[in-house]
């Protein structure tokens, strides 16, 4: 069987853990807590607060260019963000068809977010970039974690409601319909309909069983020293396992055999202008071993020993950039940082002596594949991981 899943791990709510790199049971960017998205009575009941009237509880949360208002928490030690929602009434003169529902919890509250122009966050908040959230995020914070997954919804649909103006077919203008969870065309004799999508990506850890070593590549883009899984787009008309054959021989040369599926991540930080990636992680299993570069796609790709990966794992400034980031979000929400610096981070933020190499941090489903795979007791490799569920508990 090429696509093996590992059944019910990504139906656990986030779980607490003191494990190393958060211990959470869900990437960064899924487990949602606002998962009743039915938006037309919601959309009824804001109407109504919106034209002045009480209503029911809502909250919006409004982006600009993309990035979440944010505040800064400074009660605790080190300084700790949240999304700043405010009430409808802070935002009473956009139309109520700006709004898009992001849901509702169990506390019955609303929530919805906007593309708030050119407003000011106000005294103690500030737009934040997401990606620089993701870097400040405590792994152990879970409402900062389920904050991302929420953060990372509401960039991705208003950044589909701004790439989808008009209609594909038609030309029309497109309109929203269920508070803004659809779309459809205002052309009487069209009326095509449009829904939010994700863009899969295959990330793929290519296994060299016999030799114990796995496939790591640079990309020109990298920071110095980082190496990371292989990933490219599935194209239309392919399986996922034939997108990771494919990609792995385009970009390295390299033939693969066995496909084992290990986990997925919502990616709505991508550099493409896709609202929303889903990484779809995969172990594969190569059946051949020269390595061909190819150099439009990557700057290098190599095979890397289970003991370099081992510690390029145990590299030491993931914490002390989640730091110094978290510190920075809290000048920028304080006002003590330049507003013209507020672009995205890079990461990590580089100190000390120089090691060999190092991959992404625990935000990445490819730092996932990868500890899972050097975690592993001995070097049966991929028939062992895909069996063995705990090995996803490092998350
Ligand atoms: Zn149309």
């Amino acid at each position: 069987m090429l696509l093996r899943r590992l059944p019910g791990l990504l139906q656990a709510r986030p779980k607490r853990m003191t494990e190393a790199c958060g211990g959470r049971r869900l990437h960064v960017y899924a487990g949602n807590p606002l998962k009743n998205r039915g938006g037309a009575a919601a959309a009824e009941s804001l109407a109504t607060v919106l034209l002045g009237n009480d209503g029911g509880d809502h909250k919006v949360l409004p982006l600009q260019k993309g990035r979440p208002l944010t505040r800064s928490d400074v009660a605790a030690s080190l300084p700790t963000w949240r999304l700043s929602w405010l009430p409808p009434a802070r935002l009473g003169l956009l139309p109520a068809e700006s709004f898009v529902y992001l849901g509702s919890d169990a506390g019955a509250a609303h929530y919805w977010a906007v593309d708030a122009g050119e407003l000011d966050g106000g005294d103690g908040s500030s737009f934040v970039d997401l990606r620089t959230l993701m870097h400040a995020a405590d792994w152990s914070d879970e409402q900062a974690m389920e904050e991302l997954a929420i953060a990372g919804h509401a960039k991705a649909l208003l950044e589909w409601h701004g790439a989808s103006r008009f209609c594909g077919h038609c030309g029309g203008a497109m309109v929203h319909i269920e508070a803004g969870r659809r779309k459809e065309c205002t052309n009487p004799s069209c009326r095509k309909r449009s829904y939010p999508r994700v863009d899969p990506v295959v990330i793929m850890l290519v296994v060299d069983k016999e030799n114990d070593r796995v496939l790591l590549s640079r990309q020109s883009r990298y920071a110095p020293r980082m190496w990371s899984c292989l990933a490219g787009f599935a194209e239309p008309g392919e399986s996922l396992e034939e997108a990771v054959r494919r990609e792995t021989w385009e970009e390295t040369g390299i033939q693969v055999g066995e496909v084992v599926y290990h986990s997925s991540q919502p990616w709505p930080v991508g550099r493409s202008s896709m609202p929303c990636q889903l990484m779809v992680g995969f172990f594969a299993h190569a059946q051949s071993l020269d390595i061909r570069v190819d150099h439009d796609e990557l700057e290098d790709a190599r095979w890397h020993s289970r003991e370099d990966v081992r510690r390029a794992l145990a590299y030491e400034e993931y914490d002390a950039t989640r730091r110094a980031t978290a510190e920075k979000v809290n000048q920028m929400c304080n006002g003590g940082e330049d507003k013209s610096q507020r672009t995205q981070s890079s990461y990590p933020a580089m100190s000390g002596e120089l090691g060999p190499m190092y991959v992404p941090g625990p935000y990445a489903i490819a730092h996932h594949l990868i500890s899972s795979w050097v975690n592993e007791n001995g070097s049966d490799g991929v028939d062992s991981l895909s069996r063995k569920s705990t090995s996803f508990s490092s998350l």
